[in-house]
């Protein structure tokens, strides 16, 4: 949808992206609490908003409630489902593609963004921010998950051009422009918070609150967690890579170096046999070092794989709405 249909009279200015992953204990939670929040958003700033569900292939009730949700609220509801589960990332992305507003907001579902932050996020849009990123105060997650994200949040800081106190909330708002940027850049395996972010000119930060999870549990296992960061790492640099092949290069000095030391030591000395388990040691950590980087390598070669193979990010299997 362009810009300029956008803003024709009786389209929604805001629209809201929520994508939904078995989420059915807590949807009517979030309806609950969406709506009063977003109408009293439309009335104070005097626009009309949209949400858009994404069902990212649950195999719970939540689709049927979606649908429920959108013959209720025709006029401000759509849901987009996806035949089976793409993750979060692309669940926003087809949000994305449905959207019409001039400004986006992206929430979760399960509630730990509150919905009445909405309005603060839409205020700092209309105040001309093109990206309005958010910081969550006093952040409701386990200690592993806040130890993780301040690590992974500081690694990324050295090593992109990004900067962001806090990327990993998907409370977000962007403009149309942002928007249609990430959505022409085609990736496979990406991160739209900085994604987003590498394309605003005029990018804000505020405070949000964040509360525990409404129902269920968290939908990313430990490996889905740890493959979205190396998302967010190989997404955006290949700072990794050169660390490496300097760290390369550094070991091979050394290994050098210490094969002339042994080579004169055998001349002056004769034949040795200690030290066998210095050399196992030296032995496992240099495979160790080894294999890290054969892997590291292996990812970025793994997205460039997914990248040409060039298949459909996402599957839609129906958009309901208004007819
Ligand atoms: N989600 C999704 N697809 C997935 C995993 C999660 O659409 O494969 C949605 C989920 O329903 C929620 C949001 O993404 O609305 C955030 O997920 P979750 O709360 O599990 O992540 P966490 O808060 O633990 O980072
Ligand atoms: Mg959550």
């Amino acid at each position: 949808m362009t810009a300029n249909l956008a803003s024709q009279a009786g389209q929604p200015q805001l629209s809201i992206v929520i994508p939904v992953y078995n989420e059915a204990d807590g949807l009517q939670a979030l309806f609950d609490r969406l709506y009063p929040a977003l109408d009293a958003v439309a009335i104070k700033y005097k626009l009309q908003y949209e949400v858009v569900f994404v069902n990212d292939g649950s195999k719970d009730r939540s689709a049927g409630m979606l649908a429920t949700q959108v013959e209720l609220r025709p006029d401000v509801t759509r849901a987009v489902l996806f035949q089976s589960n793409f993750g979060q990332h692309m669940a926003i992305m087809a949000g994305f593609e449905y959207a019409r507003g001039q400004y986006i907001i992206t929430l979760d579902a399960d509630l730990q963004n509150p919905p009445e932050e909405i309005d603060a996020l839409t205020h700092e849009l209309l105040n001309g921010h093109d990206y309005v990123g958010t910081i969550r105060a006093n952040r409701r997650d386990t200690f592993f998950r806040k130890f993780a994200s301040r690590a992974m949040n500081g690694l990324r800081q050295k090593i992109t051009h990004i900067t962001m106190t806090d990327q990993g909330c998907m409370l977000r708002g962007y403009s149309r422009r942002i928007v249609d940027l990430v959505r022409q850049c085609n990736e496979s395996n990406t991160f739209i918070p900085a994604l987003g972010y590498t394309f605003a000119s005029n990018p804000t930060e505020i405070n949000v609150k964040h509360e525990e999870r409404f129902a269920g549990e968290s939908k990313y296992s430990l490996y889905q967690l740890i493959r979205l960061n190396f998302d967010l790492v190989t997404g955006f640099s290949v700072m990794p890579l050169q660390i490496f092949s300097i760290l390369g290069m550094f070991l091979a000095l050394a290994a050098g170096s210490l094969f002339i030391y042994l080579l004169v030591r055998r001349f002056l000395l004769g034949a040795e046999v200690e030290g066998v388990f210095t050399l196992f040691a030296l032995t496992f950590f240099l495979i160790g070092v080894m294999l890290f980087g054969l892997g590291l390598v292996g990812e970025y070669i793994g997205r460039i794989y997914q990248q040409v193979r060039e298949r459909p990010r996402y599957v839609v299997q129906t958009v309901l709405e208004k007819s």
